[in-house]
């Protein structure tokens, strides 16, 4: 195989895996997502983490 074969083959699989990647994304309903958004456990909004909660940032006041 030479390399513009290699580059093709390479694109075709990234294409495959994006594919992939989203149908698995439908199939787990959004769960993959939600793990990478952070999500605050002081007033449990995702977005923002406890750190910079805006509700903790109210009640220092
Ligand atoms: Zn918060």
């Amino acid at each position: 195989m030479d390399l513009d074969g290699k580059i093709a083959r390479v694109k075709d699989l990234i294409d495959k895996r994006e594919q992939l990647d989203a149908e698995l994304y439908e199939l787990l309903g959004g769960t993959a997502r939600e793990r990478r958004i952070p999500k605050c456990s002081i007033c449990n909004e995702p977005g923002h983490r406890a750190s910079t909660c805006p509700s903790k940032a109210a009640d220092a006041t």
